[in-house]
């Protein structure tokens, strides 16, 4: 979940904003099911789509896989781990924005809150934006005149997302434009969670420049949020596809990872958060086409296409 070396990439985190309405609800399906009729229900849909997807690439030498042996996770192995995951009480996921934001970075994480009320099917609310100043001096490093500072992230994680996580809170993220540290010894890091405090926090500081190459900004910042959510939903790096949810090790794998699902990893989102699998391919179809996010603008659109037979 840390990173040492700008080599050595990423993990961790993100969130959403304040809600624009209820349309996230449209392809809610119903409360969420039992584990054990789960697979019988959504195993139909899984077929369905499974054709369209590519295995999992075998890695270069420097790649993920090739440096982090994993077992990957079914559908099925994911039912039974009892992750976290929406209930009648925890309905929302939150957003923290930390630092002072561009327009181009305050609409790229508006975008943000979006793609998430249609990945996972729940109102994102952003809660107050909050100011580098609020942070003590112990929790920081560099200087910011030199382009070099550094918050730490467990500053973040344990003072300020834990002590006013919302009751409703099926995760609570903060995104900062600020580089990140996890603590000694440690050059930086993308980001961080803790997963069964249900709170995490990234960094878009490494993810290019939101000025020059805002789609590719983007992408990127759409790509960490719901992976990382992903991970606070209990999902592990996906080993049998290409999926969001492939562990990568550098940018250059990072921008080749889907923003798609795969079968097994999309069946355990539909079943977490009780999602209505056709009518959310068909908004993820029309985000994408709206944020060319091409080539995953294409990959939905057969995906509902498939959904709907
Ligand atoms: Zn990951
Ligand atoms: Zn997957």
């Amino acid at each position: 979940m840390m990173d040492k070396t700008p080599t050595n990439r990423r993990h961790f985190i993100q969130l959403g904003l304040l809600s624009g309405g209820a349309s996230f609800l449209g392809w809610k399906l119903h409360a969420a099911q039992k584990s054990d009729d789960a697979l019988a229900l959504y195993q139909p849909q899984m077929e369905k789509i499974r054709p369209l997807f590519m295995k999992k690439r075998e890695p270069g030498f420097s790649d993920w896989l090739a440096q982090h042996k994993e077992p990957g996770q079914t559908f099925e192995q994911y039912l039974k781990i009892n992750p976290n995951r929406p209930t009648a009480e925890r309905t929302r996921i939150y957003l923290q924005a930390i630092g002072i934001f561009t327009k181009n970075q305050t609409e790229v994480i508006y975008s943000v809150q979006s793609f998430m009320e249609i990945v996972f099917g729940l109102e994102v609310k952003m809660l107050p934006a909050q100011g580098i100043d609020q942070i003590p001096a112990s929790a920081q490093r560099g200087d910011a005149l030199k382009g070099n500072r550094q918050l730490l992230s467990t500053h973040i994680l344990d003072e300020i997302l834990k002590p006013k996580r919302p009751k409703d809170a099926v995760a609570v993220l903060a995104i900062t434009n600020e580089d990140l540290w996890p603590g000694e010894g440690w050059n930086f890091v993308f980001g961080q969670a803790s997963l069964g405090e249900r709170v995490g926090v990234w960094s878009t500081a490494r993810l290019g420049d939101p000025e020059k190459e805002s789609k590719m900004f983007q992408r990127r910042v759409l790509q960490v949020a719901v992976h990382e959510t992903g991970h606070i939903f209990g999902i592990k790096h996906c080993t049998a596809y290409e999926c969001c949810m492939n562990g990568s090790n550098h940018q250059a794998e990072s921008d080749q990872t889907p923003l798609v699902f795969c079968p097994e990893c999309d069946a355990k989102l539909w079943w977490a958060c009780g999602l209505n699998p056709s009518k959310r391919a068909s908004a993820l179809n029309a985000f994408a086409k709206e944020h060319a996010l091409d080539p995953d603008t294409a990959q939905w659109e057969r995906i509902a296409k498939a959904l709907a037979s």
